[in-house]
């Protein structure tokens, strides 16, 4: 886990899809505000 910069929330991580490109991206979502921030560097296709 890590603080959320806006306002040191929790931060979980997850797994956003985007259907459209086919590609999936991990990224840290706060619990408490909703900022979200990838944790990713590069989207990884969705393998089905
Ligand atoms: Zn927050």
């Amino acid at each position: 886990m890590r603080p959320c910069e806006k306002c040191q929330g929790s931060m979980v991580i997850e797994r956003a899809v985007d259907m459209e490109s086919g590609l999936a991206i991990l990224v840290y979502a706060c619990l408490n505000c909703g900022r979200r921030s990838t944790a990713q560097k590069e989207p990884q296709p969705v393998s089905l």
